[in-house]
């Protein structure tokens, strides 16, 4: 109650990757009345979401849509495919590969976790090895955007690494902050399961989540033995066809989605993943002005979703986010895992344009200045020219 009583003047900056702004066009379309989820009305609607889907993760095959959490999309795509007991190869990128890692351990999968400095992506030569040396291995796991470093994994070479072991594993991919940001391509990749959802770059609100699925991932379902029930792939298969869902769906974010995937092919794929790289240039500019150190070390895996900025030994990351917040009602994201107070994140993803920006490095630098952090001016100027620029 206490956020919800709270009427500053303005927009709130919710500068966290995810969940991102939501623009007032999918609000919109949320805020219609609830039809009959059987009813003739919402098969159109349903047909149009899953289709609409299949563009957004640039795949023919079949895409399931949850009404649940980015974890319950996680959870579907290990149970539908594995049996108790599979060996399942992951990569420790940061806090979100570590928390699917545990979901797997307690499905009763056995993971192997190449471990990780939480500053670099998945080494696909790590990968490659470790399928030689176990011919086993039922799956590989691998999250694209690491939302907790600011790390993206090169997914073509993880494939390719797959591909050179001449092994047989699935291969799935963690997009829930990617998807609809980054170029990500389900099909021509060869992903057997793609996992996503809405909160990041589809710009709705939390709630719906995703599955896109290879017809191999969909021949291993039928031998997969891990107990399933809610989230069987095959009870939703069966009715998604003529759009309907076996059991009530989150009716009013699936409006949203349509609103958000209509917005998303105006722009044109291309261009909204060219805005987020420019944006997120952009930043690495201002936090290099700054002084200040960015966690990711790989070179070509800054994530264009979001920049983590390292804070000075000495000075709480938490206590500058709390100070952006009170003065200029501002959220920036939090450390997470073993990087908790020592860095934030800056969201630059989704509904976003060259002055949110502006606004949100303004906050940044102007909480670095009020709490007496190092760092050298010209963070602003710097990116303002860069803006100009290109
Ligand atoms: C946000 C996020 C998750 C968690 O999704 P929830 O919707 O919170 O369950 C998982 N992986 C990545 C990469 C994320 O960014």
């Amino acid at each position: 109650m206490l956020v919800l009583n709270r009427h500053p003047s303005g927009r709130h900056f919710l500068q966290i990757p995810g969940p991102s702004n939501v623009p007032d066009r999918v609000l919109r379309a949320i805020d219609h009345p609830t039809i009959d989820h059987r009813g003739p009305e919402f098969g159109e609607l349903g047909r149009a979401v899953l289709a609409g889907m299949q563009d957004i993760f640039q795949t023919s095959g079949p895409v399931i849509i949850y009404p649940a959490s980015g974890t319950g999309a996680w959870e579907a795509a290990l149970v539908n495919t594995l049996s108790p007991g599979d060996r399942v190869l992951m990569a420790e990128t940061g806090h979100f590969a570590t928390l699917w890692r545990r979901l797997a351990a307690r499905l009763g999968l056995e993971v192997q976790f190449l471990e990780g400095d939480w500053r670099h992506g998945v080494d696909p030569a790590r990968i490659e090895a470790a399928l030689r040396a176990d011919p086993g291995i039922a799956a590989v796991c691998v999250v694209h955007n690491e939302t907790s470093t600011g790390v993206t994994s090169d997914i073509p070479a993880v494939r390719a690494a797959i591909d050179r072991a001449g092994h047989g594993a699935l291969l799935m991919v963690d997009t829930i902050s990617s998807l609809g940001s980054i170029d990500y391509r389900h099909e021509e990749w060869r992903v057997d399961v793609s996992v996503s959802g809405s909160q990041k770059g589809l710009m709705l609100p939390p709630g719906l989540s995703f599955n896109a699925i290879s017809a191999r991932a969909l021949a291993r379902a039928e031998q997969a033995r891990l107990p399933r029930a809610y989230w069987d792939w095959r009870d939703m298969l069966a009715v998604n066809e003529k759009g309907y869902f076996p059991y009530t769906p989150a009716t009013n974010l699936l409006y949203g989605l349509h609103e958000a995937i209509a917005m998303l092919k105006a722009e044109g794929l291309p261009a909204v993943f060219a805005r987020h790289q420019r944006h997120a240039e952009a930043t690495r500019a201002a936090v290099r002005a700054w002084g200040l150190e960015i966690l990711c070390q790989e070179a070509n895996g800054h994530s264009p979703v979001l920049t983590t900025v390292m804070m000075p030994e000495g000075y709480s990351a938490d206590r500058l986010r709390a100070v952006v917040l009170e003065r200029f009602d501002m959220s920036l994201g939090q450390g997470l895992g073993k990087l908790a107070d020592k860095v934030f994140r800056i969201g630059h993803l989704g509904h976003f344009n060259d002055l949110t920006l502006c606004g949100t490095l303004a906050g940044v630098e102007m909480g670095l200045s009020l709490l007496g952090v190092p760092h050298r001016e010209g963070g602003m100027a710097a990116v303002m020219q860069r803006l100009a620029r290109i």
